[in-house]
């Protein structure tokens, strides 16, 4: 997986990029990042990036050209991938859409700062908007590493245990049961007694009916998406008798 990322600040994804299994991830080769600094692709002796809106009101908006010539000079020869822009006006971003993604060798991700962007950027350049939840961050960094992150963890090797992932809250369409580690009593707080009976199948079970409580209680909301065994729907009956 390789990922573009157009931002005026690269420096705020250094600690991103070389810190734990992200970094591990790069020095293995398994996925690589590219930050492009859009400032480079002004044409104006200022370097200027942002203008003020037409019709007026506060704030600065980033103007078309630097960010359509930095894509041009990046896809050139090369068929265009996916381009995100970061927008808190875009789709609601899921773990089902960072599955989606990670489907793609190659994204190119714009980090929109001040007020935004022109709408020829998001009519004509990006692909599609994505939002990181509704509520407003000052710029795109923040988000394009949410992306980034929750991408390169599905890209096979990048996680130690493959499985971890296959189990993770929302993968499964569930929220994950619960989970412990030693020691199996710790201030009198035991760990359930299944979980050290070493036997896979009644683990397996109460994992599974954790889930599905856990999501009950906190998500009921994706239990009306997720496909449900005739088991899973008597232990949800039993739950709201
Ligand atoms: N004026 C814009 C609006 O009301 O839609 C908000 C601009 S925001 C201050 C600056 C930039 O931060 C956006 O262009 C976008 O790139 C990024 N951003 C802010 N909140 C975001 C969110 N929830 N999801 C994704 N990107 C966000």
């Amino acid at each position: 997986m390789h990922f573009d990322v157009l931002t005026l600040f690269p420096e705020m994804f250094e600690g991103f990029l070389q810190t734990s299994m992200i970094a591990r991830a790069r020095e293995k080769g398994l996925i690589s990042a590219n930050l492009v600094n859009f400032r480079e692709y002004a044409t104006d002796r200022h370097r200027t990036v942002d203008d003020t809106p037409y019709g007026g009101g506060g704030g600065m908006v980033l103007k078309p050209e630097p960010l359509f010539r930095a894509v041009d000079d990046l896809t050139q020869g090369s068929p265009r991938p996916p381009i995100l822009l970061m927008s808190p006006q875009g789709e609601t971003y899921t773990q089902k859409k960072a599955e989606e993604l990670a489907q793609h060798s190659r994204l190119i991700i714009l980090c929109g700062h001040y007020e935004g962007f022109d709408e020829r950027i998001r009519e004509h350049l990006a692909t599609e908007e994505i939002s990181i939840g509704d509520y407003v961050l000052t710029g795109g960094e923040l988000p394009a590493m949410i992306l980034m992150d929750s991408i390169s963890r599905l890209v096979p090797g990048v996680l130690g245990n493959e499985t971890s992932a296959m189990t993770d809250s929302f993968s499964t369409g569930l929220l994950e049961y619960p989970q412990y580690t030693r020691p199996a009593e710790f201030r009198g707080l035991k760990v359930p007694e299944v979980l050290l009976s070493g036997h896979h199948a009644k683990i397996e079970k109460w994992r599974r009916e954790q889930s599905l409580l856990r999501t009950w209680q906190r998500r009921p909301d994706l239990l009306e998406k997720v496909p449900l065994t005739e088991e899973d729907r008597c232990f949800l009956k039993k739950l709201s008798d």
